[in-house]
């Protein structure tokens, strides 16, 4: 059996999507700039993506710019709010939990002489809106916080970091990367004035991201070049791209509650079965259903190493993870779970399963089983794990 429970990295590209896309690479290859019919029919289905981005996300098709993915989408929000509003000041707020995306611009911002505060979360990976509010100065420009994280799958009280923002004339930016299709993401209602998002982590292709600019918000241009996107992002359309993101955000968004009921019934059968069957393991987040993405669970296994358990778990054909697949290698332990106080020697056992639409009871249940007996193969050979046999209960 194969069993893939690693969408957080990415996602399979629906076949639907693909479908979509197909006629884009051979048949309608025009350039979406050029003025002939060939450019114009591709033209027409760039902009009918941008509707379909649009509508999903409570937006105008004109505060919607296509870009290569979530990373750019996360470069260009921050350093294009700050090079647009820095005379105004040059502090920005964001949290010690987000992508790297984020939390490597802020490092780069930094070194330009901008102030930026790391906000930490809570036990449950939440950062509260009075921890924002501490923070905000009069030189604020921007706060930066995801709409959901990526490892532990909390979801951040972003309306009302956004209505507080609004309230103190500071820019408000979410990456709601992994939010989308998991959760409802309206930028109106949550007062959002940017927003990042990468089709691959809705079962769209990869290479393809989204940035929703608030009309009248000021953003610098990233990608310098050509005309594309009313100026803002150079480079020739990736038509079909474009067109398997536009498809694929409106099957993500179609049936949001359904999709989530599926997601968020395995993880709690999958998290019930490993508390109740594998002894000294701990759940990291919280198992709040309204606070944790639907299809994450992420779980440390005392005594022993994530990369090992993940090793033998591949060897069984399942795939997870250990942190996010950006960082995971670098045998860095993970700054999400550090920063929930999770001690580096447990966040080194620690594993992230997260669920997609394809799993099923089956795959669960033949996971906890291989997972059952690679915790106990590796406990066997674990010089820490033997002083405490004897006393097995999850901690
Ligand atoms: C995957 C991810 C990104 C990066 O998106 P890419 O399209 O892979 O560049 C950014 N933020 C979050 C939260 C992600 O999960």
């Amino acid at each position: 059996m194969r069993v893939y429970l690693d969408h957080s990295a990415t996602t399979a590209t629906d076949k639907r999507v693909i479908e979509k896309m197909l006629p884009y690479f051979s048949e309608i290859y025009g350039n979406a700039s050029s003025q002939h019919t060939f450019g114009v029919d591709a033209a027409k289905a760039v902009e009918n993506a941008r509707i379909q981005v649009a509508k999903a996300l409570n937006a105008s098709p004109n505060e919607i710019y296509f870009t290569s993915g979530g990373t750019e989408s996360d470069n260009m929000a921050l350093r294009g709010v700050v090079d647009a509003h820095g005379k105004k000041g040059r502090h920005v707020i964001t949290t010690s939990i987000e992508h790297h995306a984020i939390i490597e611009t802020c490092k780069m911002l930094e070194k330009q002489g901008v102030e930026v505060t790391y906000l930490t979360p809570d036990k449950s990976g939440i950062v509260s809106v009075e921890k924002v509010k501490e923070a905000m100065r009069e030189d604020t420009i921007l706060v930066s916080v995801m709409t959901a994280n990526s490892e532990i799958g909390s979801i951040q009280p972003i309306k009302e970091i956004g209505a507080l923002c609004r309230e103190r004339k500071i820019l408000f930016h979410t990456d709601a990367v992994q939010a989308i299709g998991n959760i409802s993401v309206d930028v109106k209602r949550d007062n959002i004035d940017l927003l990042s998002l990468s089709a691959h982590k809705f079962y769209g292709p990869k290479g393809v991201g989204v940035i929703y600019i608030r009309n009248g918000v000021k953003v610098s241009r990233f990608m310098i070049g050509g005309e594309q996107e009313r100026k803002m992002r150079a480079g020739t359309y990736n038509t079909p791209g474009i067109v398997g993101a536009g498809e694929a955000i409106t099957l993500a968004c179609a049936d949001i509650e359904g999709h989530a009921k599926h997601l968020s019934t395995l993880r709690n059968h999958l998290a019930k079965r490993i508390v109740e069957e594998i002894p000294f393991c701990s759940i990291n987040g919280t198992m709040d259903n309204d606070k944790r993405l639907p299809g994450n669970l992420n779980v440390t296994f005392d005594f022993i190493e994530g990369e090992s358990i993940l090793l033998m778990l591949d060897m069984a054909g399942i795939a997870a993870s250990s942190g996010s697949a950006c960082s995971s290698g670098s045998l860095e332990p993970s700054h999400v779970l550090l920063s929930i106080g999770v001690p580096a020697e447990r966040a080194h056992g620690s594993i992230r399963f997260t669920l997609g639409r394809d799993n099923d009871l089956e795959q669960i249940d033949y996971t906890v089983d291989k997972l059952k007996e690679t915790v106990e193969r590796l406990r066997a050979i674990s010089p820490l794990f033997k002083t405490v046999e004897g006393e097995k209960k999850n901690v």
